[in-house]
């Protein structure tokens, strides 16, 4: 038996969350590796399930936990063996695969990413899919040739989980990052993680010009909805936008001008189904580049038995940085 959390649907059909006690038995028979689960997170889509504010969970009863870190105990795939570190992020785990917030989890082989050398566990999860899309963000801006002189990088939700790790790599790799935040009180916060200015995130909530100031060199918006639109219509000629996110909503009520007129790009952002190399490579660098202390400064660890008090407080944006659930 072993310790998880376990979603169902009451009557009603609102989501019922438990701490309670399963079975190996109970894991999905389509698994082929068996994981010892060491650490697990809460990412805002952890929240939407766990809350059951979206239909994020689409196989019932669920494990939810998008993320784990932890050992393989028991393997079937010829890639892994007991005793091999492991990463797993997404891949419809915690939505429709059972998922991390567990102290085992039954998953795909093809899924795992190797931990890098040197990274324990705990790191891997303080990292979470939030900063694992921070750093597709990142990688996506420098493959576009944004460069640290070319000017200023907006990063949106910057108190959040993909947010704060976006702050700390783009400033780690030098550029001049601005964090868009509604918490002016973290702006030290913010400072310390390598934000070189702090502004209100009321200035892009609203309605705004097609066109405005040009301003950023790039932009890594999780927030989406008219915070995205008022970040594209003041990046700068040529500039390009990494959107992944919909904390404020997933709307675009926006105007082609920015991209006929100053040749902006808009690049997509997925984690979720984002091919295996792709991974390796945001994990490698993830490993290289992100600095410990900024890490250990967003992270702030929880019990497993807190994680369905904590939920909520994800979706009501009062997280800052990232929740790592050490689940046993
Ligand atoms: P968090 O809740 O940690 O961060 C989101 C931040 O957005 C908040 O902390 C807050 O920052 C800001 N925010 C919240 N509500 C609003 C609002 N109404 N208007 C403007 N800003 C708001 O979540 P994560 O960082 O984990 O995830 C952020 C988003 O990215 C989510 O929508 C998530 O689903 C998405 N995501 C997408 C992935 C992908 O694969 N594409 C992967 C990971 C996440 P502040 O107070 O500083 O303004």
């Amino acid at each position: 038996m072993f310790k998880a959390i376990l979603l169902g649907k009451k009557d009603d059909g609102a989501t019922d969350a438990q701490l309670t006690e399963l079975d190996e038995a109970q894991l999905p028979a389509d698994g082929d590796v068996t994981i010892r689960v060491d650490y697990s997170t809460i990412n805002f889509k952890d929240g939407l399930a766990i809350t059951g504010r979206s239909p994020v969970v689409r196989k019932w009863p669920m494990v939810p936990g998008i993320d784990g870190a932890g050992e393989v105990i028991e393997s079937s795939h010829a890639a892994w063996k007991p005793g091999d570190r492991v990463i797993l992020n997404g891949w419809g785990v915690g939505e429709v695969h059972m998922g991390c917030l567990a102290q085992r989890a039954k998953l795909k082989g093809d899924w795992l990413v190797r931990l890098p050398d040197g990274m324990s566990a705990r790191t891997a999860m303080a990292i979470g899919t939030a900063g694992y899309t921070a750093m597709l963000c990142a990688l996506s801006l420098r493959e576009q040739g944004v460069k640290p002189d070319a000017g200023g990088i907006l990063v949106t939700g910057a108190s959040g989980g993909v947010g704060s790790v976006a702050v700390a790599i783009l400033s780690g790799w030098g550029y001049r990052v601005v964090a868009s935040t509604g918490k002016l009180a973290e702006k030290e916060y913010l400072q310390a993680l390598g934000a070189s200015e702090v502004i209100d995130r009321a200035a892009l909530s609203e309605a705004g010009k097609p066109l405005q100031k040009e301003r950023w060199a790039g932009v890594v918006d999780s927030v989406g909805s008219h915070t995205l639109v008022n970040a594209i219509a003041q990046t700068r000629y040529g500039g390009t936008v990494t959107a992944c996110g919909l904390a404020q909503g997933m709307d675009l009520p926006a105007s082609v001008a920015p991209f006929i007129l100053r040749g902006v790009k808009l690049i997509g952002v997925d984690s979720v189904m984002a091919p295996q190399a792709r991974r390796v490579q945001a994990w490698e660098h993830l490993a290289r580049d992100l600095d410990a202390a900024k890490l250990e400064r967003i992270t702030q660890e929880i019990a497993l038995g807190d994680v369905i008090a904590r939920a909520p407080e994800i979706l009501a944006g009062k997280v800052r940085g990232r929740l790592v659930v050490d689940v046993n």
